[in-house]
């Protein structure tokens, strides 16, 4: 359980990265965070039984470095899909990017039209937009979130149900 996924928010609710359980317990009993959800039960030391956090939030505003906007490149986009094909949901790591109106149509290199997709879904799709290829996309592209830093880290695959709410882009799968 200690080294359980944690869900760490900066002090404006803002999700900044993921930690394990040891390390949110020791910003929690040192009061430089707070825990919002309790996702993992307790933990019986010798004198008590500590709640253990799955989501806490920073006592303190982090100012992170590099606040610039997210550049639109391959891996920024599989980032904010979440690795998934936006077509029929696979999670791979073997992704192309997909432009939803296709570039001889005049659609744009922008966040709202590229996504990933599949290798045999862009396939089919080829030259076509989703309507004439009867794919749907499964979410609507945009800009990730304006402090961008955030993505769940490759190894990691899957979001925990009561992170949800703090990840409005993401779905527990
Ligand atoms: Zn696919």
């Amino acid at each position: 359980m200690i080294n359980h996924p944690v869900l760490v928010l900066n002090q404006t609710y803002e999700p900044l990265n993921i930690c394990r359980v040891r390390r949110a317990m020791v910003l929690v009993y040192q009061d430089k965070a707070e825990m919002l959800e309790n996702g993992y039960g307790t933990l019986h030391t010798i004198d008590r039984d500590l709640p253990v956090p799955s989501v806490i939030k920073l006592s303190r505003l982090i100012k992170r470095p590099h606040q610039l906007e997210r550049k639109l490149t391959r891996m920024e986009i599989f980032r904010r899909d979440n690795y998934t094909c936006q077509y029929c949901g696979k999670v791979t790591r073997n992704l192309t990017l997909d432009h939803v109106i296709p570039r001889s149509r005049n659609g744009q290199h922008t966040w709202e039209n590229v996504v990933s997709a599949c290798v045999p879904r862009n396939r089919i799709k080829a030259g076509r937009t989703p309507e004439e290829a009867g794919m749907k996309l499964r979410t609507k592209p945009s800009k990730p979130h304006p402090s961008g830093l955030f993505f769940i880290p490759s190894h990691y695959s899957g979001i925990r149900t009561e992170w949800e709410k703090y990840l409005p882009q993401l779905k527990a799968k």
